[in-house]
């Protein structure tokens, strides 16, 4: 209790009974306690204020730190998988489409150099949420069978693209992109 921050009267309370920022203290003190090495944090920080975010962060950085944990973080927030990812995996469509370290730095699919520049235009994001859920849409209504899933937002799209699945690409034994432009 102690390490995540918490006190020795919260032990006592119902869950309705602890903020959000204590509920995830508490969550992680239950995951803590079995003494895992490895640990998948699933939207750890999604329903949270900024400060409590960090603060949760912070606990979860220290704890890595001093157990030598593994943590597979699962996020929508690139700042927040920036601050606490080493090694990235980016979804789209079910499927990873670009996978590696430093890929923030360096983006290789379209869909992570979309994602990244969401961080920096911020005012964007909404636009950019609107224009997947649409190419969603689109994608069902195509006859997009068994090609690329990102096409119908892809700049760089051709012909091939729709003919078969891209395939996975390994640039260089940190990087791997699933893209015909890699080939
Ligand atoms: S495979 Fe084609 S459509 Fe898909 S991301 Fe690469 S260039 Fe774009």
């Amino acid at each position: 209790m102690r390490t995540v921050g918490l006190k020795k009267e919260h032990l006592n309370r119902y869950p309705h009974e602890l903020s959000g920022g204590e509920l995830q203290r508490a969550v992680i003190a239950r995951a803590i306690s079995l003494k895992p090495k490895f640990i998948v944090c699933d939207e750890p920080t999604s329903m949270l204020d900024v400060s409590v975010q960090a603060s949760i962060i912070n606990i979860l950085l220290n704890l890595q730190k001093n157990h030598n944990l593994s943590y597979l973080f699962i996020t929508h927030d690139l700042e927040v998988a920036n601050i606490v990812g080493q090694r990235f995996a980016v979804m789209y469509g079910g499927q990873i489409l670009e996978e590696g370290n430093k890929i923030m730095d360096k983006p290789l699919h379209p869909y992570t150099e979309l994602l990244v520049k969401s961080i920096t235009m911020k005012e964007d994001i909404e636009h950019i949420n609107e224009l997947l859920d649409k190419t969603e849409i689109e994608i069902k209504k195509s006859n997009n069978n068994g090609g690329c899933k990102y096409y119908h937002l892809c700049p760089y799209h051709g012909e091939k693209c729709l003919k078969g699945a891209p395939p996975v690409v390994e640039v260089d034994e940190n990087r791997k992109v699933r893209c015909f432009r890699y080939i």
